[in-house]
């Protein structure tokens, strides 16, 4: 498979003014970088990896976490988050959203252009970059929106939004499909000069008008209106003969069908400059869940089939997936707690996303943590062209780092997590692993699942 995807970071635009790393020195005592080998120590010192090695001490008055042979990677990386502010400040701020990253094991989050207004001009890009660099909990993206006001119609100013202090990389109208061909030939033409990526929420409106439920043997017994998979796979397919055409990047966002693995295995295979996420819920949970009419299963794309899951694991697994996103998506309660049909889909992911990944991937065997490192930090930061997040831990390479304990096991209350909402899909559900701290150039921003500072 082609490696036409992955990138030098010197080639990738800088990024927006950062808070000030934390000054002096920090020393993880006891952490094997990507599980392998024996324990060593990493000492940090103004917000840099300064040295790696067995038994280091640091200088009087330097703070030191001392750990017991526990997992240390790089800093997590999630390019699909929906942090609801500006507007609806009821259900997530960017200081809960960036609370739950950090709890996470997330260092840097990108946040989706539905909001109210909706991040469509530099203004409101660098209102969100900046509120989330003072709260220094994790590194906000504001992602852009690709039409004005999501409408499909007129494209925004990538440029000048690219050009911003939030330095804006990456465009989408997720929450909608841009649906209308020219108007997505012309984004990705567009796109490719400025060098940003699009994303893509591939749905063809026209397939699910009125649908709440995965078209198939359970949505027709309960009742309710069909999503078929034709309506994300017809949308993915032509896009990814757009970017062969017009040679922009373009990213599938929360891919959920065994066709849409096809369809991106299609386009690696043919060298098109195309990446594809999946989330922690379309690879574990199916339309099944659905019996109870419990709204917080609904999501969208929809909860679909075990073959659907199983192939996207495979997927994921194979690397024709290139990343876990978690599309979190918090909802008030009273958005929730309704008929089915008139629940908002989305649901909250970004303090239940690694563990699922570490339980169902790493524990289970399939797979490493240097895998784990690879789809939820390194390839992450390389699809939006993120420099600093996504590189080796090593001497001299910024301290952005995960801290996680394999063997932590925790049980899910959606009451209990920094999120402002409480749309978990696992409430009660034991997890087998914990992120133990986070680390934001230098500076503790979660320690055992308490938000610091
Ligand atoms: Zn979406």
């Amino acid at each position: 498979m082609s490696n036409r995807n992955e990138y030098d970071e010197a080639s990738y635009p800088e990024v927006g003014p950062l808070a000030a790393p934390a000054r002096g020195q920090l020393l993880l005592k006891g952490v094997r970088p990507y599980g392998e080998g024996e324990d060593v120590d990493v000492l940090i010192e103004d917000g840099v990896i300064a040295e790696i090695g067995e038994n280091l001490t640091a200088e009087d008055g330097v703070e030191v976490l001392e750990f017991d042979s526990l997992v240390l990677l790089p800093g997590l990386v999630d390019i699909h988050v929906h942090l609801r502010e500006p507007g609806r400040e009821d259900t997530e701020t960017l200081a809960t959203g960036s609370a739950a990253a950090a709890r996470g094991g997330f260092t840097a989050v990108f946040t989706m252009a539905n909001t109210a207004p909706v991040t469509d001009d530099p203004s409101i890009a660098e209102s969100v970059w900046l509120k989330g660099q003072a709260l220094n909990l994790c590194d906000v993206h504001p992602v852009g929106a690709i039409t004005k006001g999501l409408k499909g119609e007129t494209l925004t100013e990538f440029g000048m939004m690219a050009d911003s202090q939030a330095k804006v990389r990456m465009f989408s109208d997720d929450g909608k499909c841009v649906d209308n061909p020219l108007i997505m030939r012309r984004a990705i033409e567009y796109a490719r000069g400025e060098d940003v990526l699009l994303a893509q929420h591939c749905e063809d409106p026209r397939l699910t008008a009125d649908a709440s439920a995965h078209e198939g043997a359970t949505a027709a017994r309960l009742g309710l209106t069909g999503w078929p998979r034709v309506a994300e796979e017809s949308i993915v397919a032509r896009d990814a003969i757009m970017a062969r055409d017009y040679g922009g990047r373009m990213h599938i966002c929360h891919a959920s069908t065994e066709g849409t693995v096809e369809l991106v295995k299609w386009a690696k295979e043919h060298d098109i400059p195309l990446t594809a996420e999946v989330t922690p819920h379309h690879l574990i949970l199916t339309d099944e869940k659905l019996e109870t009419y419990d709204g917080v299963y609904r999501v969208n794309p929809p909860l679909r089939e075990q073959r659907d899951t199983l192939a996207l694991r495979q997927a994921l697994i194979d690397g024709i997936i290139d990343c876990v996103a978690t599309d979190h998506a918090p909802h008030g309660s009273e958005e929730k707690c309704c008929e089915f049909e008139h629940a908002k889909p989305g649901m909250l992911g970004l303090e239940t996303s690694m563990p699922i990944i570490a339980e169902e991937f790493v524990l289970k065997g399939d797979c490493d943590w240097r895998w784990l490192a690879k789809v939820m930090s390194e390839r992450p930061a390389q699809i939006v062209k993120l420099p600093g997040h996504g590189r080796p831990i090593a001497v001299g390479e910024p301290a952005n780092l995960t801290v996680v304990d394999p063997g932590k096991k925790w049980t899910v209350r959606g009451e209990d997590l920094a999120s402002k909402s409480e749309n978990t899909p696992y409430e009660e559900m034991e997890m087998a692993v914990s992120v133990a701290a986070t680390v934001l150039r230098g500076k503790v921003t979660a320690l055992n699942g308490e938000v610091a500072g």
